[in-house]
């Protein structure tokens, strides 16, 4: 595992993974690319909550915070990768796996 100490903390992201129904607002997210209602890889970086579904579509989700974030039950970091790309790779949400929920 790579030593996340020697991580820029300014480009660290974190991630969750949430195979339910993800809310905003009390409106249900889905994905504007594939249609998915379901199975997101929830991401924060820099303050800002982003979504990414199976398909490799991501946005920018105003809606959710980052307290939000926190409640989803991220918990402490458990797993570390040496770049976005890799970790988005390593759990199924690049693209290979479109129209594949979980
Ligand atoms: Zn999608």
């Amino acid at each position: 595992m790579p030593d996340p100490c020697t991580y820029d903390h300014d480009e660290l992201a974190r991630c969750t993974e949430h195979p339910d129904e993800l809310r905003a607002r009390g409106i249900p997210i889905r994905c504007a690319s594939c249609s998915a209602r379901r199975d997101w890889l929830v991401i924060l970086h820099r303050g800002t909550v982003w979504i990414r579904c199976r398909c490799a579509h991501q946005w920018h989700e105003p809606e959710l915070t980052v307290d939000e974030f926190d409640e989803l039950g991220a918990g402490p970091p458990d797993r570390y990768w040496p770049s976005f790309d890799e970790a988005v790779a390593s759990m199924g949400f690049d693209g290979t796996l479109r129209g594949t929920y979980f």
